[in-house]
């Protein structure tokens, strides 16, 4: 059997003393995609700078295992050098790093050239990391990195939040090449965790599993397809009860 990519146990995480993820479990395996669904403050973006092990965001209880490892003592470069990769929801902006410099550093894909270009990028080279770019230009830059980087886990943290239709299908086509999706599943190596509010991307990448997070919690796993139908019918706060309703009905029957 494969070594699993990320086993996480009974995880409590708290942010200046405020416990923000409340007891959570989750297993990613090699080559799998999982989607994340929550309202926003529910602790979605807490869980991946958790996994990072971010300044500020404490581990109180429970345990983080990578490809079996506990990271416990480990640090965000270490996790890193794990080949954990994450696209963030507000990417900070660094001043007297051109992009180019940044990319040259990082780089592993043999194709980057090429996905500077598929992601139309080109025109940010030379200018400093993140600084005056746009929604669309800020996303594009996050998934050049991810590219450029090819992490075995990618963390991808709301994608098409403040991205139009457009930009939405260039990342996600880039996402999609570097999670192997023209290999057959057997072949794939690469693993993520994609977080969503509204689940859009779906339609864009093709997501394994889906997990509802509410309140620090996942509270359900599923058919990630499913689960964004429901949301979209029940909103969250209706998603739970409704589950749970036509369950009851299901047995019934
Ligand atoms: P989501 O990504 O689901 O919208 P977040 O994880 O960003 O939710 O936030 C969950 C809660 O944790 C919020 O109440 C937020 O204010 C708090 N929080 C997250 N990060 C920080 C931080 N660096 N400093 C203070 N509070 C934080
Ligand atoms: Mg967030």
């Amino acid at each position: 059997m494969d070594i699993p990519m990320l086993e996480i146990t009974d995880l409590h995480v708290s942010v200046d003393n405020k416990e923000i993820i409340k007891g959570m479990s989750l297993n990613i395996g090699k080559g799998e995609v999982h989607v994340i669904f929550g309202p926003n403050g529910s602790g979605k973006s807490t869980l991946l700078n958790a996994i990072l092990k971010l300044p500020g965001y404490s581990i109180d209880a429970g345990e983080i295992r990578i490809k079996s490892t506990n990271i416990q003592d480990m640090s965000t470069d270490e996790i890193a050098n794990m080949g954990i990769g994450m696209s963030f929801q507000h990417p900070p902006k660094i001043k007297g790093v051109t992009l180019r410099n940044f990319l040259n550093t990082i780089n592993r894909s043999k194709d980057l050239e090429d996905e500077i270009l598929a992601l139309n990028m080109e025109r940010f080279l030379e200018r400093e990391l993140n600084v005056g770019f746009s929604g669309g230009e800020l996303k594009r830059a996050e998934v050049l990195k991810l590219y450029a980087q090819s992490p075995d886990l990618l963390l991808i943290d709301e994608p098409e939040s403040g991205v139009d239709i457009e930009n939405i299908a260039v990342i996600s086509k880039a996402i999609n090449k570097i999670l192997q999706k023209k290999a057959p599943e057997k072949l794939r190596t690469h693993s993520a965790i994609i977080i969503t509010h509204t689940g859009h991307i779906l339609n864009y990448i093709d997501a394994d599993i889906g997990h509802v997070f509410i309140d620090g919690k996942i509270v359900y796993t599923g058919d990630p397809r499913s689960i964004m139908e429901d949301i979209k019918k029940y909103g969250f706060s209706g998603f739970i009860e409704s589950v749970m309703h036509k369950r009851i009905e299901h047995e019934r029957s």
